[in-house]
């Protein structure tokens, strides 16, 4: 089993963290009534993002949202398969939606949904889709269950956001896997060699997954387990975690710069998941047979 070690600079406290301004104001009522009806034990709101739902009974559908009070949680939207449910036209996937939710001795069950974004620009293209649907299945494999995690919610509806308004889905992408890779504690150290310390120059330094960053060229050339990272990727990638990521948009990048950007991240996700992203291999399918313009 691979071990993953988390970068030695924390890269939360140095960006900024801009998840906040998409908070709700959460009013928890009914709270903690000793000796309260179980039906109605316990209700709390929250804005959320759908990225997973399965049909669940008859015409129930059972959720999984990445919310920005709770993490990410799981609620039951009773009757949302019905064309006549009020509920479901709010609970589409990708949209921002406020929830009012009640607190289930199984299972958690949507009471209330008004959508803040439906997001309807994304839907337009099957490229955009599968973006959102590859960020959504990061969120869903990175982050526990019921923990909160206000950066990695603002990670989400950023990138949600920023392609909804016809920006780069690519750089939008690398920006948004890296912070979830943070948000989940993984991303890679890129300023000290994780074999001797050392502070990494330009030259041919490696990346070492299972280590948890970069290697200076001595450690690299003794560590078989280690790739190559050119002086770009590895400045792009730094420009990332500091936060500058939005700069790059309008830039000309090399093709090949994204891609090894491109490679290195996901193949960071791929070790802290351990698990294939079934969206990101359709995504890459469709990227070599039809590429994106960029815009
Ligand atoms: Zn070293």
């Amino acid at each position: 089993m691979v071990s993953h070690r988390i970068g030695i600079r924390n890269n939360l406290t140095t960006v900024p963290c801009r998840s906040q301004k998409y908070g709700s104001q959460v009013t928890e009522t009914d709270r903690n009534q000793p000796g309260n009806n179980q039906r109605r034990s316990r209700l709390y709101r929250c804005e959320g993002v759908v990225i997973r739902r399965r049909d669940f009974g008859e015409a129930d559908r059972l959720l999984t949202l990445m919310t920005d009070n709770y993490g990410k949680i799981r609620a039951l939207a009773k009757g949302t398969r019905r064309t006549k449910s009020r509920l479901g036209g709010h609970l589409e996937p990708y949209a921002r939606t406020s929830v009012l939710i009640a607190k289930g001795r199984n299972l958690d069950i949507v009471t209330q949904a008004s959508v803040i974004d439906p997001m309807h620009q994304l839907r337009m293209t099957e490229r955009s889709i599968l973006y959102a649907s590859h960020w959504s299945e990061l969120a869903d494999k990175l982050m526990v269950e019921q923990q909160e995690n206000r950066f990695a919610y603002g990670a989400l509806v950023r990138a949600l956001t920023s392609i909804e308004h016809g920006r780069a889905p690519d750089v939008t992408s690398r920006i948004c896997e890296w912070e979830f890779l943070s948000a989940a504690g993984f991303q890679p150290e890129l300023l000290l060699c994780t074999g001797c310390g050392a502070r990494i120059q330009p030259g041919q330094n490696g990346l070492h997954i299972e280590a948890g960053g970069v290697v200076c060229p001595e450690c690299h050339a003794r560590e078989p387990q280690s790739r190559d990272i050119s002086n770009d990727a590895l400045r792009m990638l730094r420009a990332i975690g500091r936060g500058d990521g939005e700069l790059l948009h309008g830039r000309d990048l090399s093709q090949v710069l994204l891609r090894e950007v491109e490679d290195t991240l996901l193949a960071c996700l791929r070790a802290a998941t351990e698990r294939d992203l079934q969206a990101y291999r359709i995504l890459r399918e469709l990227e070599d047979t039809q590429p994106s313009t960029n815009g």
